[in-house]
């Protein structure tokens, strides 16, 4: 009974890295689809956003589109006082 149990936690770990190798494949298709569209956007409207910085639960404070949400700039610490209404 060991070696089945073995077997079902391999097959197990197996199934589960496919479900990782399909959604980081996913993942890049969604990436490349936004670089497209950013790439053909003129940043026109903008407004200062929380977004998330890497994949902890930190964000940073960005200048960000409105229409493609590209991190389009820094906010000066002016704009930042105003964002957090200080
Ligand atoms: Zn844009």
């Amino acid at each position: 009974m060991v070696e089945v149990s073995y077997v079902n936690k391999l097959l197990e770990a197996m199934r589960a890295n496919r479900k990782v190798e399909k959604l980081l494949d996913q993942k890049s298709k969604i990436e490349s689809e936004l670089r497209k569209i950013r790439a053909n956007c003129n940043h026109t409207q903008r407004s200062i956003k929380q977004v998330p910085r890497g994949e902890g639960m930190l964000t940073d404070t960005r200048w960000v589109c409105d229409d493609c949400r590209a991190l389009v700039g820094y906010p000066t610490q002016f704009e930042m006082d105003k964002f957090f209404n200080k």
